[in-house]
């Protein structure tokens, strides 16, 4: 799996604390639309574009990265240089998941350890990251 680096700090995977509301566009039904805040420029733009997005999550550094859209929007997203997320390739009842260009990307290179635990930091490349406490065998 590759491993992505946003903006969250001991975010929860369905939690709402990194989230802000944004005014929604005009073709939905809701006055806001909440979004985690890692992709709202990123979301805002692709409103500004055209694209319909059903739903996103920057992964909160735990889980890959995904941006929803509608399928009529999917050529949209392509246009733009998106890519589709690897796990989404067969389900396009809802539309599509593509991965979203604001959050970076971590080669995870030689260090397969990190494989293992998805909150594993993966050393010292993270710039900003908190500390992590790391555990010995001792
Ligand atoms: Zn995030």
């Amino acid at each position: 799996m590759k491993k992505y680096k946003c903006n969250c700090e001991n975010i929860p995977i369905g939690s709402y604390d990194n989230q802000v509301a944004l005014q929604a566009p005009i073709w939905s039904q809701k006055n806001r639309i909440s979004v985690d805040s890692c992709l709202s420029p990123e979301i805002r733009y692709l409103w500004l574009c055209g694209v319909r997005t059903t739903g996103c999550c920057c992964g909160h550094n735990q889980l890959e990265p995904y941006i929803g859209v509608e399928p009529k929007s999917v050529n949209i997203m392509q246009k733009l240089g998106y890519e589709l997320c690897e796990d989404d390739l067969s389900s396009s009842t809802h539309g599509l998941n593509f991965i979203p260009k604001s959050i970076k990307q971590i080669s995870n290179g030689d260090n397969e350890n990190a494989n293992n635990n998805p909150s594993y930091n993966g050393g010292n490349n993270l710039v900003g990251y908190p500390a992590m406490a790391h555990t010995n065998d001792v």
